[in-house]
């Protein structure tokens, strides 16, 4: 049985990852910064969290990461952890850049110095990649972070590129673009709308204060995002990819179906707050995702489209609560 070790597990992709490894016969064992305290809604809301074993360590912490490591002795290691908010990293700058780049460095040399044959995972983030001016983002495009939060994922991505060259660790960076879902908080942009159109459905709120509804992205489902994760470490040879649907949408539309597939028009419920719109933003960026099928068979799924329509039916089920597999069809539902 194969040893999987995921820092982050408690985070929307960390829950999702653990689900998508149990199901291929992997032990999965977790790091939360405090696992007396975390919450471990995402894994209990998947209905698995008694099938991981979870152990507290701070990835600045150095000893801590190598305890764990030595510990667990896993095969394959994924660092999904740390400040993952680019709004908030306006806010907390220092936190964000120690907890993505001191964070990853503090893995790559416990996996150096232990001489461990381990495969290693790091979430690398498209924002690295900025405005792309029409140009569609791929491998080879140069990184123009515009946040605190790109900034640390940009040296963190490097931090794995050089311990992959230099000493050969199997080490890869997914550059992956924003993917959603149910497990999402609701300070991320996609769940804030959906929580909020339903919640004016229930007579519970009036207005909906947002952004700039301009600026376009690419959603993906996360649940389909995992798995390109994990086939990143069974290759030969260890590589970055892409991870996106390919297809860029602007906020507004996402707003527009979120509100009309609950029978609103958007426009009598949004306004725009200028205070929520950010310092530095990316106002267009576009993913090309062919290497990740062209080398992996990786592609994605659900679109936009899609991902707005399974979190608006997984919040009138009751949110977290609502069990959506990775195929984003409905489970039975869990409720705890
Ligand atoms: P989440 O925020 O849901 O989870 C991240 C986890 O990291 C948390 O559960 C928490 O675990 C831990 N964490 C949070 N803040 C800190 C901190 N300041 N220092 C150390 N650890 C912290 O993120 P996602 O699951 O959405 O994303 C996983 C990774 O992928 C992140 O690195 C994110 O930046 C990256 N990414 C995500 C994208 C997306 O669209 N979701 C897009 C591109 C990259 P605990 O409290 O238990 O320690």
């Amino acid at each position: 049985m194969k040893k999987a070790l995921i820092f982050g597990i408690t985070g929307q992709d960390g829950a999702y990852l653990t689900r998508f490894l149990l199901e291929k016969g992997y032990r999965v064992f977790g790091v939360s910064r405090d696992a007396q305290m975390a919450s471990f809604r995402n894994l209990i809301s998947l209905g698995i969290r008694d099938n991981v074993e979870i152990q507290s360590a701070s990835l600045n912490d150095f000893r801590s990461v190598l305890q764990v490591i030595k510990n667990v002795e896993p095969e394959e290691i994924y660092n999904l952890a740390g400040q993952s908010s680019v709004g908030l990293s306006f806010g907390l700058p220092v936190e964000t850049f120690e907890s993505i780049g001191i964070a990853t460095l503090n893995l790559l040399e416990a996996i150096r110095f232990l001489e461990i044959p381990v495969r290693f995972y790091n979430a690398g983030s498209g924002e690295c990649f900025g405005n792309t001016d029409g140009r569609v983002a791929d491998e080879q495009t140069p990184f123009r972070p515009r946040s605190p939060y790109s900034v640390a994922k940009a040296a963190a991505f490097w931090q794995v590129a050089n311990y992959r060259e230099a000493y050969g660790l199997y080490a890869c960076s997914g550059l992956l673009f924003n993917h959603e879902s149910p497990l999402r908080p609701p300070h991320f942009v996609t769940r804030k709308i959906v929580k909020a159109a339903w919640e004016i459905t229930q007579g519970k709120m009036k207005r909906l204060h947002l952004g700039n509804l301009q600026v376009e992205r690419d959603w993906g489902w996360a649940p389909e995002y995992v798995e390109a994760m994990w086939l990143m470490l069974q290759k030969e040879e260890p590589d970055d990819f892409v991870i996106a649907t390919g297809e860029t949408n602007k906020l507004e539309d996402f707003v527009n179906d979120v509100f009309s597939h609950l029978g609103l028009e958007w426009q009598g419920y949004v306004e725009i707050d200028k205070t929520l719109f950010r310092p530095t933003d990316i106002l267009s960026t576009k993913a090309n995702p062919e290497k990740a099928e062209r080398v992996m068979g990786w592609k994605a799924k659900h679109k936009m489209r899609d991902v707005a329509k399974m979190m608006v039916s997984a919040e009138m089920a009751g949110n977290e609560s609502y069990g959506i597999n990775s195929e984003g069809e409905k489970n039975s539902y869990k409720r705890h």
